[in-house]
């Protein structure tokens, strides 16, 4: 649904936002929408230590501008601060104050990256992992200062180093367009696993797109989210088999054959969903992406056991059930990679949505349960908790209440179904098979849950 009052302050009611102080918010820069002007412009690496010159040389060896130092009057489409080898919270001065100087170079829908060690990681001294703990503090608290479409996010290593395929795969996601809804978020890499995949090859797209030559099945790509879901994934180069319920089977049709893909109309909570899904692939599955979900919202005093348990049976059930069925029956893939759905709603809770808050957080939890599994047959699973995204779904809500929820984030509009979409290619993406088992917040650092 359009977004009414972003076209009008950035029209002709822009003057009149600014001297109310009204919420001000701007046209993301996506994928297909971003200016040549944009991603001409340099990259700020910051960092004293070797971890900040060899990502300066990928940056370089990937045909990216890069400066160590900020140059007066120049502005860059990114800041990136690699704090890998901060010991105490006093060493962090001189690189994030470096960091707070160079925000005004930074343009519209301009990246701020740390690069940090992640909590835990290793063995750390009291004083370390304040250090990189603080970090994360710092990165979040920066996302919400962020101003003009422009994002704060973390990569944090865990056990590994910067040279980590998935580190490289991180950083092109997050500095591109394809992250345009993603805010004050954190991406682990755990692993060396994953291909290390260039600037070049992961902003391919059809037969030399990063996901080429692999097959991907979305469940409930007949519209909203999975439609956008399937479109992407096409358009990185997968086949898809699209699923659905045999009442959407038309609109189903639809999405598929615009894209080449192949429909298979399904009932996920069936008891032989699993089998049909790998059949209809016709070989072990590759890339599963569970995003099939319902809602059946009541206050939990007037829930009935309908609502309850068709809400589970569809949106986590169903989803347990075909990764074990397909894990047992070794139809998965080597490799094979799964992102499914989960909501803020599973992390914060929300009024009337037990049943669909449980089921969400039931999805963050066997996600990270999963991952040692996935991780053993060289693949990864991973979940996307989308905030609030313009769909039929919220196209729903009350005008006011909508008008809110917009407003409720750092970038202070809704998402777009693409959003997820993009988020969903990259983690199943070859090059992110190093980060694993953790849900990846797609929601404009919304305040709920945050
Ligand atoms: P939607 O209702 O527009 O689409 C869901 C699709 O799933 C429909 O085509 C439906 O037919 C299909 N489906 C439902 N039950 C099924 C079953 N048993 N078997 C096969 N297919 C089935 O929903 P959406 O807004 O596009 O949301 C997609 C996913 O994203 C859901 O998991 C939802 O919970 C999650 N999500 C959405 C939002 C949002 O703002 N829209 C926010 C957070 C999370």
């Amino acid at each position: 649904m359009k977004d009414t009052y972003l076209s009008l302050v950035n029209g002709p009611l822009k003057q009149v936002a600014k001297s109310l102080g009204l919420p001000q918010p701007v046209e993301l820069n996506r994928f297909d929408s971003t200016p040549e002007e944009y991603l001409n412009r340099p990259v700020l690496v910051l960092g004293a230590g070797d971890g900040a010159q060899g990502l300066a040389d990928l940056l370089l060896d990937n045909g990216l501008e890069v400066r160590r130092n900020a140059q007066t009057g120049e502005k860059v489409r990114a800041v990136i601060a690699v704090l890998d080898d901060a010991q105490s919270p006093t060493d962090l001065s001189p690189i994030v104050l470096e960091v707070g100087a160079a925000l005004r170079s930074l343009v519209p829908s301009g990246r701020v990256i740390t690069i940090s060690t992640a909590p835990g990681a290793g063995d750390q001294s009291p004083e370390q992992a304040a250090a990189i703990q603080g970090i994360t503090g710092f990165t979040r608290s920066l996302a919400h200062e962020m101003r003009a479409g422009a994002t704060a996010n973390g990569i944090l290593l865990d056990g590994v180093d910067l040279t980590a395929p998935s580190v490289a795969s991180a950083l092109w996601f997050l500095l591109s367009g394809k992250s345009a809804y993603v805010s004050g978020q954190f991406l682990t890499v755990a692993s060396d696993a994953g291909d290390r995949l260039d600037l070049k090859a992961f902003m391919s797209t059809g037969a030399a797109g990063p996901l080429a030559g692999r097959s991907a099945v979305v469940t409930g790509a007949a519209r909203g989210i999975g439609a956008a879901i399937a479109r992407n994934l096409a358009r990185d180069g997968a086949e898809v088999i699209g699923v659905d319920m045999p009442q959407a089977g038309q609109a189903l049709a639809a999405v598929m054959n615009e894209i080449g893909g192949k429909s298979l109309q399904l009932d996920i909570t069936g008891a032989d969903a699993a089998e049909e899904i790998a059949e209809a692939v016709g070989a072990p599955v590759d890339i599963l992406v569970h995003n099939a979900g319902i809602t059946r919202d009541k206050m939990l005093a007037n829930m009935d056991s309908s609502r309850w348990d068709s809400v589970i049976a569809v949106n986590i059930a169903a989803q347990a059930k075909i990764n074990a069925h397909l894990a047992e029956a070794g139809l998965f893939a080597n490799g094979a990679q799964v992102v499914s759905l989960a909501s803020t709603s599973g992390i914060a809770g929300n009024r009337g949505q037990t049943n669909y808050a449980t089921s969400k957080a039931g999805v963050i939890g066997l996600t990270a349960a999963s991952a040692q599994d996935f991780a053993s047959r060289g693949g990864s699973i991973n979940a996307v908790a989308p905030g609030f995204i313009e769909t039929d779904m919220t196209a729903k809500m009350p005008t006011l209440t909508r008008q809110v929820a917009r407003r409720l984030s750092s970038l202070q509009q809704g998402g777009h179904p693409i959003d997820v979409a993009e988020a969903i290619s990259f983690l199943a993406s070859s090059g992110a098979r190093g980060i694993n088992g953790q849900t990846l917040r797609v929601c404009g650092q919304n305040m709920v849950g945050a």
